[in-house]
């Protein structure tokens, strides 16, 4: 409780964001200034956006920073909102297209990355906008994922990518396929719960 007042007292100034990042968040955040090297970039449970930075740090500098971590932020505070009150906001356009900027990059990222761990090969990537699927995989390796998904925790992102790359091995729901899942997502159990929990909110921020 101590060590929470004292850092509270440092706090010595704010720094506007760079970017908007919607109704209900602030356009300015705190700065904690100490004798620390780099700047860095914290966000609380409950959304607060802390930024810690060298005592001489110039704020360009800091916003400068900021610039760089848009993505990460707005990602983070997407998944955040999921369970706060603010969640059920309908995404805008603008949102959307943001979505699939992110989802474009994220989701071939975690194919590269995953596809020699689950020992297959595929086809082309396609990001869609879709209502009832996180992903699928045709006959020919192409995968389809939905651009909801960079809404959700990175490692429920994972466990679809992994999903999809395993019906390469086995194109159906077969105890082999689960067993396929699970020598690469060992945690995948958690990671479908998560769906059925938190997605019919995510497709509800989509379509309404
Ligand atoms: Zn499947």
């Amino acid at each position: 409780m101590k060590k929470i007042s004292a850092d509270a007292a440092k706090y010595s100034d704010t720094v506007r964001l760079p970017f908007r990042l919607g109704a209900g968040f602030p356009d300015a955040v705190p700065v904690i200034r100490s004798d620390r090297k780099t700047v860095s970039l914290e966000l609380k449970r409950d959304g607060t956006i802390l930024i810690r930075a060298p005592r001489r740090m110039s704020e360009t500098k800091i916003r400068e920073f900021l610039s760089k971590r848009e993505d990460w932020l707005r990602a983070h505070l997407a998944k955040q909102q999921l369970i706060g009150a603010e969640g059920s906001d309908r995404l805008t356009e603008e949102e959307i297209n943001a979505l699939f900027r992110d989802a474009v990059v994220d989701l071939p990222a975690r194919v590269r990355r995953f596809a020699p761990l689950v020992g297959v090969s595929y086809g082309r990537i396609t990001i869609r906008n879709q209502r009832t699927r996180w992903g699928s995989c045709s006959a020919a390796g192409n995968l389809n994922f939905n651009c909801l998904l960079i809404l959700a925790p990175e490692e429920a992102r994972d466990y679809v990518v992994i999903h999809e790359l395993c019906h390469r091995i086995e194109m159906n729901h077969s105890a082999r396929f689960w067993a396929e899942v699970a020598r690469v997502c060992p945690g995948y159990r958690k990671q479908r719960k998560w769906f059925r929990e938190h997605g019919p909110a995510l497709t509800k921020r989509m379509f309404g």
